[in-house]
């Protein structure tokens, strides 16, 4: 591993102050990605700029009944919140859902948003990859791709977004809170995270030098009608084939309102607009479940080796919105 300086933040300020003034700086939280990224050569940066003690490590209330939560939450914390498992289930079930109990003990709800693709070609210092050296070609358009993505991908690259709680994020609505060298700013989670286009290099529409300081979720009632279900090669400590987030809440027999969010799926976690406005209003049936959901997967468009997800994706989308159905019509 190169070596690299080391600081600790004790404000919001300092640490972007000291990232601003250190060229070739990361901010480092729980280090559960970018540790294993730096002994892999893939991240080497010059400092670390350590925010895990900033004292953004609260999940508050706000007085809309919105909920903040700190960037610096452990995703195990955030997991086992009273407020988080009774009105934000699909939350707390997709951070379960993650990696493993050790880890999630470490990694952070900033650092989880801001996890790198697991593509094994961007691992790999030796492979080709414009996510990793701009340029250098995509190793896995033409190689092993079963895991990689079927919607809004690009001739750069293939990779998809590894994060569950993600998923979760978008369906809910939430908004990420930054802070850099122009003040603070707000994005929508279902924005934050980008499509590669010409530039797979940039994951995220974070500006150099910003820091995540926290995660808002809108009110919600208590037992929101909402679940989380993810498919993958084994039952712990894998990341997701196909994965989605549904928020399902209806009222005189029609539905009033359809968050959904797919993950594993695109290069980032995947909202699903198109099945969303086309529940609205529509009785929550079967018929009605497997047309939007196709209306939304009809824009997919698979590689030679992963065609299989966008059925299983379906699947898991349906039996979802099935589930939450009967709880809410
Ligand atoms: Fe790199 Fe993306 Fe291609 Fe993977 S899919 S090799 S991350 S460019």
């Amino acid at each position: 591993m190169k070596s690299f300086a080391y600081v600790r933040a004790g404000s919001v300020e300092e640490a972007a102050d000291a990232y601003a003034s250190r060229p070739g700086a990361r901010y480092l939280a729980g280090g559960t990605n970018l540790v294993d990224l730096m002994k892999l050569g893939v991240e080497r940066p010059a400092t670390l700029v350590d925010v895990s003690r900033l004292p953004l490590d609260t999940v508050e209330e706000l007085p809309d009944g919105a909920l903040r939560i700190g960037a610096t939450v452990r995703n195990s914390d955030l997991a086992a919140h009273p407020m988080v498992r009774d009105r934000y289930p699909v939350l707390s079930q997709a951070l379960l859902a993650g990696a493993s109990g050790q880890l999630r003990n470490l990694a952070t709800t900033g650092g989880n948003l801001l996890q790198r693709t697991r593509c094994p070609y961007f691992q790999d210092t030796g492979k080709p990859c414009n996510k990793r050296e701009p340029g250098s070609g995509c190793g896995a358009l033409d190689g092993v791709h079963r895991d990689h993505a079927v919607l809004g991908h690009s001739s750069r690259c293939i990779a998809t977004h590894p994060s569950d709680m993600a998923v979760a994020l978008a369906a809910l609505d939430a908004h990420i809170e930054l802070y850099g060298p122009d003040g603070e700013r707000v994005l929508p989670a279902a924005e934050f995270h980008r499509l590669p286009g010409e530039h797979p290099e940039r994951d995220t529409e974070i500006r150099p030098g910003e820091l995540i300081t926290g995660v808002v979720l809108p009110a919600a009632p208590a037992g929101l009608p909402s679940l989380y279900r993810k498919a993958r090669d084994r039952a712990s400590y894998a990341f997701a084939l196909a994965s989605v987030a549904v928020v399902l809440e209806t009222a005189d027999g029609v539905v009033r309102h359809a968050g959904i969010a797919f993950g594993a799926l695109a290069p980032r976690p995947w909202r699903a607009r198109i099945a969303e406005e086309a529940l609205l209003g529509a009785a929550p049936t079967a018929a009605a479940f497997e047309h939007a959901v196709d209306l939304e997967l009809a824009a997919a468009q698979p590689l030679r080796d992963n065609a299989y997800k966008v059925r299983l994706a379906r699947n898991l989308a349906l039996d979802v919105l099935s589930r939450l159905a009967p709880a809410t019509a």
